[in-house]
């Protein structure tokens, strides 16, 4: 089991497939998300999940 991590996300939009890309500054977790418009999408999800 990993800890939690409390690393503050750093999340931008890529230009280029208009695709949320996030990282953990803290744990090096990142990834990238897409399909996110018109759809609830939060950040503390990853937060608690990184
Ligand atoms: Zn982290």
């Amino acid at each position: 089991m990993r800890k939690p991590c409390v690393g503050e996300i750093q999340s931008y939009i890529d230009p280029e497939d208009d695709a949320i890309v996030w990282r953990c500054p803290v744990c090096g977790d990142n990834g990238a998300i897409s399909g996110w418009e018109g759809s609830f999408w939060d950040l503390s999800t990853i937060v608690t999940r990184h």
